[in-house]
């Protein structure tokens, strides 16, 4: 360590006391990446603070010193973006946990950053009511890192995204400011909106320490259907059919004959005879439920070859499974993409792309699916060991084409690193001057999430 790292670590100890500041073999390995798995060092320093007090003043002796901070939530983020350098000083927010309030009449939750989505989730089941923020990293990531990220998920349709629910959030500045916008009202329109400085600015602007998340009554039922489809403009009308016709429409989520096929077989699940082009599983959650009625009208006018209704809670968690394609996580040197397009060019996109893959990187694996009703599809790319100009060549297909379909090169996932020089394919050089003097303002001396985003 330098001696003005020896110096910061002095005074983050006296902050917050040796047990909270960890170095060298304390430091825990999985400070090293997120779920990319592109983090390449652990940082010098690891602090894991208890109370917003802790973050306030840890942040305040870092801006002093002028040391670069990196928030780390569950580190299931796919861009990078929690990955430390070897001279950061990582903030670990998991002791920083636990729900704090059900307010029962208004319907809301205030909850602590690093509290696993999963276990917040249970808790407002327990309450008799539902939180809609839902992702298959439930069990890892952190509500903190879902505003950060402004996560999507497999609700969006019904609730949408991470920041149509939440009312409120307490977060802290760079300069160790803490700031409690934790309004619990639906209307307030007392001035700037804060709270959407910090969604989705994923540790750039401030560091979340606590939110007020909106609940939503606990659906009674809920009955879940694999369907295959024969062509994209099928899916296409079948989606305008259940968003009009089925009550409660809660998921909509499409898969691509690759991503079905590989996500089935290595779960060694069974679904229909045929193969299909295109399966889509379409969940419906309310008091009643006619599903099997709405695929019966679909089954009959041709939209739908053929459908599997989940006769239990089990075969419906093996319908998800197959969607939640977790298995694809084996594929070697795995990249995922995250992009968002108009409805109408998901599937001229996606053939585009993959056609272009195929035609310079022979071999490649290429899975899509996604949650076509929200516009966005995921590319998974498996093309073995590559060099980085390959990669940059890769991204460049992806994101050009993005860009053609005038769409969005992160729908979830966020920039971090990984996305941070391809921005430009999707805001305008005004908008990124924009985000400069809105990080300026915030941060001066850059000491947040350096090099993150812009
Ligand atoms: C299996 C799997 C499924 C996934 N599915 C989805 C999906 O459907 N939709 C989706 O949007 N994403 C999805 N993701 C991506 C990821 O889970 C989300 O981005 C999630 O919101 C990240 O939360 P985290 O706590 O793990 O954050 P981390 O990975 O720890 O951090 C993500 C970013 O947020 C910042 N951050 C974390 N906590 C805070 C805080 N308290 N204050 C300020 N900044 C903070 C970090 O610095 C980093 O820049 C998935 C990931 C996996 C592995």
């Amino acid at each position: 360590m330098s001696a003005n790292e020896f110096e910061l670590l002095g005074a983050l100890q006296q902050a917050l006391g040796d047990q909270l500041v960890l170095t060298g073999e304390r430091i825990p390995t999985k400070a090293r990446s997120d779920s990319s798995r592109t983090g390449h060092h652990l940082p010098k320093i690891y602090i894991r603070p208890r109370s917003v007090e802790d973050i306030s003043r840890a942040l305040r002796v870092c801006n002093n010193h002028r040391g670069s901070t990196v928030v780390q939530g569950g580190m299931t983020g796919l861009a990078g973006g929690a990955n430390p350098d070897r001279e950061d000083v990582v903030i670990a927010m998991d002791l920083l946990s636990g729900v704090e309030e059900i307010d029962i009449a208004a319907g809301t939750m205030t909850v602590l950053a690093g509290t696993i989505l999963e276990v917040a989730q249970k808790a407002a089941e327990q309450a008799g009511f539902l939180l809609p923020i839902d992702l298959g990293a439930r069990g890892s990531c952190q509500i903190g890192g879902n505003l950060a990220t402004n996560a999507g998920g497999i609700r969006v349709i019904s609730h949408g995204v991470t920041r149509d629910n939440v009312l409120g959030l307490e977060a802290v500045l760079a300069d160790g400011t803490v700031i409690s916008s934790l309004n619990r009202m639906q209307k307030n329109n007392t001035g700037y909106d804060l709270k959407q400085l910090f969604i989705g600015s994923e540790g750039t602007l401030g560091i979340i320490t606590r939110a007020v998340l909106k609940l939503k009554p606990l659906p009674v039922h809920r009955a879940t259907a694999l369907c295959g489809v024969s062509c994209y403009e099928e899916v296409v009308a079948l989606l305008r059919r259940a968003r009009k016709s089925l009550m409660g429409l809660s998921a909509f989520e499409l898969m691509w004959e690759t991503f079905f096929r590989f996500s089935r077989e290595a779960e060694h699940l069974k679904a229909f005879e045929a193969d299909y082009p295109y399966t889509v599983i379409i969940e419906q959650s309310g008091e009643t439920v006619s599903l099997e009625e709405f695929l019966g009208t679909m089954f009959e006018e041709g939209l739908v070859a053929d459908a599997l209704i989940a006769q239990s809670e089990k075969e419906r968690d093996r319908f998800w499974k197959i969607r939640e394609g977790l298995s694809l996580g084996k594929l070697p040197h795995l990249i995922e993409y995250d992009v968002s397009l108009p409805i109408g060019v998901l599937d001229l996109y996606a053939k585009e792309v993959t056609a272009a893959l195929a035609t310079e990187f022979p071999g490649i694996h290429v899975s899509v699916f996604g949650h076509v009703a929200d516009s966005n599809i995921h590319l998974c790319i498996s093309a073995g060991q590559i060099d980085v100009s390959a990669k940059h060549r890769i991204n460049a297909i992806i994101y050009e084409r993005v860009a053609q379909h005038q769409g969005a090169i992160s729908a979830e996932h966020g920039i971090g690193l990984l996305k941070r020089d391809y921005l430009a394919y999707s805001r305008s050089p005004e908008e990124l001057e924009l985000m400069r003097r809105i990080k300026q303002a915030l941060d001066p001396h850059c000491i947040l999430n350096p090099g993150r985003v812009i």
